[in-house]
This record gives C-alpha cells, structure tokens and sequence, in this order.
C-alpha cells in the first residue's frame, strides 16, 4: 500500500490528432474525476501533427493551467508514437493514458488508481462490452482478429481492450523498456505481464469528430499485430509447403502406374494448369508474408526514431 499521505501525482496522457473541438471537454471531465487527498493531476497532451487548431487549444490550455504540458509532433506520427511520447514524459507516480474523444469516461479514474494503488494490481485496464454503434461487419471481423491472435501469438490480446489504463511506475517503466518500433499497442502492454485489473463500460460514441480509422486502416493495423507478436503464419507457409511435397509425392506415384498400366494418350492439360496455378498463386502469397516480416526487420534495423518534436511545454 502506497502511504497516502505523502502527496503523489497522477500523469494524464491524452493523444490528439485533430482533436480541436474535444480538448476542452476531455480536460475538464479529467479533473471532474473525484481523485482522492493529496493526489496531484497533470497532463501530458500529445498533438500528434493534427492539422486542426488542436495545437492552440492545448496552449491556450497549457498557458491558462500550469498543471497542463503538451508536446507536438512535427507531422503525424501515429498514435502508439504519440503513447509511447506520453509515457516517456509523464513524471507521476500513476499514469493514465485517455483518448481525447470522450470514449473513455475519466470518471473510472478514481477506482483504477484505487485498483493500483492498494498495491495487487500493476495496471488496471479497460474493455468494451459492447460493440454499440459499429458496422456489423467491423465487429465480425474484429471478433475474428482476436480470435486468431488468442490463437497464435502467447500474449492474451484482450478483445474490446482500449487504450484506456492506469499503471504505476514499475508497469510504465516495463512497457518503455521495449524498444521496438512496431509498437502495436494491444500487444505490447499485455506482453509485459504483471496483474491487471479490468474494468468494463458500454461503447461510448465519440463526443466530436469523425475516427480516423477507416476499415482498410483496421486491416493492415491487424496484419501488423499479428506479425509483431507471432512468427507462426511463417511456420503455416512451411507446413503448407512440405504438405504439397507429400501430396505431388503421391501423384507422381499415381501416375506413373497408370502410365506402365495403361499406357498415356496425352490429356489433363487443365489440371495441369490448375496446378500450376494454385502452386505459383501459393508461392507468390509466402512470398508475400516473408515480406511483411522483412519489412518489419528494415524498419526496426533503420534505427530511426519513434516521432520527432516540433514544440513542447
Ligand atoms: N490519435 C492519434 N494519432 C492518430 C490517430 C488517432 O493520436 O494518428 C488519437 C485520437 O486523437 C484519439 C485516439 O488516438 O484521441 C483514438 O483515436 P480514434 O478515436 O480515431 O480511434 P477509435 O476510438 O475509433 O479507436
Ligand atoms: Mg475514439
């Protein structure tokens, strides 16, 4: 147990990528959470290159509240940039991390510090129950990538997680001790392990705005996790290969008994060509998932760093 009367502080990282017309609220619902004595706030605002007035607000913001800092990007660098910037920054005992658009409500705030702070939990977490006011086939699809990450990768990719958590310093420092620039953060905070406390809430529509997650978006984000945190649709693409040896094996067996048997008249040019279709079709695609891990190898040995500053405060 933390001793309660020693005064601690609460970092409260918020990224935005034109977030203009939600700041203000997202401020003021924070410091409406009932924290208990002696807790400090202080937030950590992270433009993440918006191309709106969402700079100006946190200035305004940052020059009206001392307990408000921001750092802008210098172009839009993604929000697991923009945590990852956050976490780095924030100086608290405790840190949240909130998304501006009013989805996650800052009024759980007090009973996940309560969580962390009695000392059984690390980090205390969020999932979604419900997937309210989405696209039928957003949420299928959703439920299928979480179902086959469960499936290959050893971290416990919680369907419905958000990114709204509240972790104490030992759990922040763990998940800023990785590296990598993949930073797919639905992975990367359960990879660290520790106790986490889950807390659950009905889907909240966002309060202004539009996402900026478009379904292609989704997609790729989804083959990105996947390669970030498993190996295995490699192992799949041997398998399949050394299936095929097996199955041609046996073919070539067949017809070649067929052939001393009844002799052979020339014929089968379409399964030949179907053959041929399916094994080059099958060739090109592990090419193709090679690829995605080479590509993740180059930009992980370019060493370049995660975001660059333009401003901060
Ligand atoms: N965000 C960001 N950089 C981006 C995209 C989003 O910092 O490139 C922020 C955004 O401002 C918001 C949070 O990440 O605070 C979640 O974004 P969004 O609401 O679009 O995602 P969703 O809630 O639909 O998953
Ligand atoms: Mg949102």
């Amino acid at each position: 147990m933390e001793n309660v009367n020693e005064p601690y502080k609460i970092s409260v990282v918020i990224p935005c990528f034109n977030e203009e017309a939600a700041i203000e609220a997202i401020y003021n619902a924070t410091l409406k959470a009932a924290l208990p004595a002696g807790c400090e706030i202080e937030f950590v605002f992270v433009d993440d290159g918006s191309k709106d007035g969402t700079l100006d607000e946190l200035r305004k913001l940052a020059a009206k509240d001392g307990r408000v800092h921001y750092i802008s990007f210098s172009r839009n660098f993604g929000k697991e940039a923009a945590l990852l910037a956050g976490l780095r920054w924030s100086r608290g005992a405790y840190t949240v991390t909130l998304d501006a658009d009013g989805q996650d409500p800052p009024s759980l705030i007090p009973q996940m510090l309560e969580a962390v702070s009695s000392g059984v939990y690390e980090c205390a977490g969020t999932r979604r129950t419900t997937r309210k006011g989405e696209p039928a086939a957003r949420s299928f699809f959703a439920r299928l990538f979480y179902a086959l990450m469960g499936k290959i990768t050893e971290v416990d990719v919680v369907d419905g997680a958000r990114d709204f958590r509240l972790m104490n310093k030992k759990y922040r420092d763990a998940v800023l001790s990785l590296p990598e620039r993949n930073r797919f953060s639905k992975g990367v905070f359960p990879w660290v392990g520790f106790k986490i406390k889950w807390f659950e809430y009905e889907n909240i529509e966002r309060t202004a705005g539009a996402t900026k997650w478009s379904f292609w978006k989704l997609f790729l984000y989804s083959i990105d996790g996947i390669t970030a945190f498993s190996s295995k649709p490699l192992a799949v693409a041997s398998f399949i290969g050394v299936l095929l040896f097996f199955i041609s094996a046996a073919f070539i067996v067949f017809i070649a008994v067929r052939r001393l048997a009844y002799g052979d008249p020339v014929a089968g040019w379409a399964s030949t060509a179907c053959i041929v279709l399916f094994c080059s079709g099958f060739q090109l695609f592990t090419i193709g998932v090679l690829g995605q891990y080479l590509a993740k190898v180059y930009t992980e040995v370019k060493q370049r760093p995660h975001y660059i500053i333009k401003e901060t405060r």
